[in-house]
């Protein structure tokens, strides 16, 4: 029996990077003490105060079916923080819960486009994307953001690129895996060009507290722009809940009713001890909120205090999120390379800047998600292992 053309092409073939991640939890599995640098998954525990509130809920036989878009009490929790962190108010009818950000991604392709059309996509970008665009049976076009520009989004190249058939672009600010913010004016651009060839923009902002440097802008906040942008956003980096899987989209109202059809069919609702435990952590828990941010950018000051620049390395400062680039083009290695002799070397595991995209090549990208002396250690070990990298370069 075959299965669908559509399932078929989510995953397009090659390992997309992602082997010597996996080679790492590996070599973890039968015992060695690897750093693991990979992937952005938190050490940081969530805060004990909203894993009360969830047991309170679930002993409270909170444990039934619960609204499919979400509890009333929780999307208003949403969108109140939306309205007080942003220029534009939002209400309980812009907001669809939906199982992490991950699933609010697929949400919004599937809302905004049709089998065959396009969506644009910035490349670097976060490794799930073009298979999720792929899941609402799409065409990803990937354009380019370049290192020399600061990974921004080169406006020229998206207008260059849009197809008859493009519908949305997908963009990602503060950027997983560069740790861009992307400026106003540039979004500003951005917002005409849309605007003006009638494209809705994703716009994904799950690193939205984790703001370094710069303005951080929500593109639904530009003028014009509430009606054609769907937000992207979670609880998984902000409170450090990864795996109570609690993201949401924030849409005009038409479209947050066609998301909500959809999630009848696919997930049929959070369980409501988790959306309990969220409304909770949106409403009452802004210390634990304040403490993961604070670890992060104490993280990555003293991440750029230890590396600087050295031989085969240029760090790359992170405007926001948990994540650090380092340019190793010098060395003369891909970042695939890279990555897998680091790990056969020095036991340390990093994500090669080739599994975000092609504008990553010759990069890695480093996660801030271990104690900061062990941090402070791996970059130190990484930076001489650059330079050996260098020294051993055929003259
Ligand atoms: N978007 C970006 C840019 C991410 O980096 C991640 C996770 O790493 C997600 C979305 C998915 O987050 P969630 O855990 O909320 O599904």
């Amino acid at each position: 029996m075959r299965t669908s053309e559509r399932i078929n092409n989510i995953v397009t073939g090659g390992d997309d990077g992602w082997s010597v991640f996996y080679r790492a939890r590996r070599l973890q599995r039968e015992g060695h003490p690897v750093t693991m640098l990979s992937i952005g998954d938190h050490d940081i525990k969530t805060d004990r105060m909203i894993l009360n509130a969830m047991t309170a809920s679930m002993d409270a036989g909170n444990l039934g079916y619960s609204p499919v878009e979400g509890s009333h009490g929780l999307r208003s929790a949403i969108a109140e923080r939306v309205t007080a962190r942003t220029q534009t108010p939002a209400h309980e009818g812009h907001i669809a819960v939906t199982p992490g950000g991950q699933s609010a991604l697929f949400c919004a392709m599937m809302a905004t486009l049709d089998p065959g059309e396009s969506c644009l996509l910035l490349d670097p970008y976060y490794a799930t994307y073009e298979q999720t665009i792929r899941s609402a049976s799409a065409r990803p076009i990937p354009v380019a953001c370049r290192a020399e520009d600061g990974f921004q989004p080169d406006v020229d190249a998206i207008a260059a690129a849009i197809e008859p058939d493009t519908r949305a672009i997908l963009i990602n600010t503060p950027n997983n895996p560069t740790g861009a913010v992307y400026r106003r004016d540039r979004l500003e651009a951005l917002a005409t060009l849309c605007t003006q060839r009638g494209i809705w923009v994703i716009s994904d902002e799950v690193y939205d507290t984790q703001v370094w440097q710069g303005d951080y802008v929500s593109t639904r906040d530009l003028p014009g722009m509430a009606e054609r942008t769907l937000v992207v956003n979670s609880l998984s980096k902000s409170h450090a809940m990864t795996g109570s899987r609690m993201g949401w989209v924030v849409a005009p109202e038409g479209v947050q009713a066609r998301i909500a059809d959809l999630l009848i069919a696919t997930n049929y609702g959070l369980p409501g001890f988790i959306q309990d435990a969220a409304e909770f952590a949106v409403r009452e828990a802004q210390a634990a909120e304040d403490a993961v941010v604070a670890r992060y950018r104490h993280r990555r000051d003293a991440a750029l205090a230890a590396l600087g620049n050295g031989p085969g390395f240029r760090l790359v400062p992170p405007e926001g999120g948990m994540y650090i680039m380092l340019d190793i083009r010098e060395t003369g290695l891909t970042g695939d390379d890279f990555a897998n002799r680091l790990l056969d070397a020095e036991l340390i595991g990093v994500m090669p800047g080739e599994s975000f995209g092609k504008a990553t090549a010759g990069h890695l990208r480093i996660a801030l998600t271990v104690p900061e002396a062990e941090l402070t250690d791996a970059l130190a070990r990484i930076a001489r292992f650059a330079a050996k990298m260098m020294e051993a370069q055929p003259a």
